[in-house]
């Protein structure tokens, strides 16, 4: 494959940027977020002479030109699917996280972020028990690497009841109440927290309801 020749300018101020810095020289933003809590940073951060949906345009663009240079650049899937997920592209956002976790299959947060774009286009309530099954196969994934990851508990219980007991199924062990109860015992992350909230609007949900009675 010949290589393509992109110039990277950063996506914050413009000032150009090195094929391999993780940071920008001139405003100190960074090239790749990893996480919700770090791309509502870079959104907030710096001078606001952009509006936020210039501003995440511009990493969106950032990182499709970078991904021009790299196809399989993990960083820049990982923070794509991130921004997508922010600009509520959840398409887009499993396509680039999907090529993501190829590359990367002992990052939990993928898996987490993976499981949140499938589900909030449409609930799991309309889903096919295949479908249900893939999200459910990426919380258990989480939950098998990353023992802490509280946040993912609660997905999965929200997940299940949405479309188990909602649709008068038997929900297959943990239940979301037994997953309520382990989350509590778990690092819960307040910014994944409130992106879940955000995004999973499934009415009449006792996992939902209870996170907004914890006051993460
Ligand atoms: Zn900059």
């Amino acid at each position: 494959m010949t290589e393509e020749v992109v110039s990277l300018e950063c996506p914050r101020c413009g000032a150009p940027v090195g094929r391999n810095d993780r940071m920008c020289g001139h405003c100190k933003s960074p090239m790749y977020v990893k996480s919700v809590k770090e791309v509502t940073t870079v959104i907030r951060s710096g001078k606001q002479d952009k509006n936020p949906q210039q501003i995440m345009n511009d990493y969106i663009n950032f990182y499709n030109k970078k991904l021009l240079q790299d196809e399989s650049h993990l960083d820049s899937l990982l923070a794509l699917g991130l921004f997508y997920i922010e600009t509520k592209q959840g398409e887009k956002a499993i396509e680039k996280l999907e090529k993501a976790k190829d590359l990367s299959p002992a990052t939990a947060s993928i898996y987490f972020y993976l499981a949140l774009a499938m589900v909030f286009k449409r609930r799991p309530r309309v889903m096919t028990k295949m479908e249900v099954q893939k999200v459910e196969e990426q919380l258990e994934a989480v939950r098998c690497i990353d023992s802490e990851f509280g946040v993912a508990d609660l997905l999965l219980g929200a997940v299940k009841y949405d479309f188990y007991i909602m649709n008068g199924l038997r929900p297959p062990a943990p239940g979301h109440d037994e997953l309520i109860k382990s989350a509590r015992n778990k690092y819960l992350d307040p910014d994944d927290a409130a992106k879940m909230l955000e995004l999973c609007s499934f009415s009449g949900n006792p996992v939902l309801r209870n996170m907004q009675e914890m006051d993460l």
